[in-house]
């Protein structure tokens, strides 16, 4: 059985996607359920040339926004395997394309998690990249606002997250391959691994020597590279393999 990757110590990488938020009540977003299967439209509040170009669906961008399920969502038991491992002195870094901090919510140290697509927490202007918090941004449009614009400059104002047709942010995207490099074992959890330049870091982890473990319930490019592929639920599979790394030690 080819499971010596749990014998192997040393920092672990975990990158994290959708998959481990469905549990707490967040849907994602390319599964059978997921926001853009079921309602294709939505898919265009997320695209940042569009979003730039047209005040009407940066109006419905904010009601999305303030709809989020993320605002009342609670972590799952996903989410706490992962602070268990931390907490059993193990190094881990979470790489998370979640924008929801459930990961921090849970209990995983904030130094330890890098958002690698941003937060819907905050918001930043496109224009002067002042930051402000959403929750106040929302009362904004509450208030009669529909599409409020940056206090400081004028412009228009996003949620701080990495929308398509956006770059990620240079300095993360580096710090997360540097971590994935780093790492013994990288564990790529509940993410269809189809967006890059994340998708890659399996790749950038693997070069590396670095043993890579896949738990998704839908196959992954990546599979093939995988030194194990986990098809169980993602709460019962992180479960069932912190409880071994730990008892390993
Ligand atoms: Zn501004």
């Amino acid at each position: 059985m080819a499971d010596d990757w749990r014998a192997r110590g040393g920092p672990i990488a975990v990158l994290t996607g959708a998959g481990i938020s469905t549990d707490s009540g967040i849907p994602d977003f390319r599964g059978p359920q997921g926001v853009w299967t079921k309602n294709p439209i939505a898919e265009l509040t997320a695209n940042y040339r569009d979003y730039l170009a047209n005040p009407g669906l940066r109006e419905r961008s904010w009601a999305a926004r303030r709809d989020n399920p993320a605002w009342r969502a609670e972590r799952n038991a996903g989410h706490r395997a992962l602070v268990d491992l931390e907490r059993s002195g193990r190094s881990v870094r979470i790489l998370t394309q979640n924008i929801d901090r459930l990961h921090q919510k849970a209990g995983s140290s904030a130094r330890k998690v890098l958002e690698l697509h941003g937060n819907m927490f905050e918001v930043v202007c496109v224009r002067c990249g002042a930051r402000g918090a959403m929750r106040e941004t929302l009362d904004r449009v509450a208030a009669g606002e529909p599409d409020p614009p940056c206090r400081e400059c004028g412009g228009i104002l996003k949620s701080a997250t990495v929308m398509f047709g956006q770059a990620l942010d240079e300095d993360v995207i580096a710090h997360a391959a540097l971590y994935a490099r780093a790492s013994e074992i990288f564990l790529a959890v509940g993410t269809s691994l189809r967006v890059h330049p994340v998708a890659g870091l399996c790749e950038v982890a693997v070069e590396a020597g670095v043993a890579l473990v896949i738990v998704n319930n839908e196959p992954t490019p990546y599979d093939g590279l995988a030194t194990e592929v986990v098809r169980e639920p993602i709460s019962e599979a992180l479960l069932r393999i912190v409880a071994e790394l730990i008892a390993v030690g």
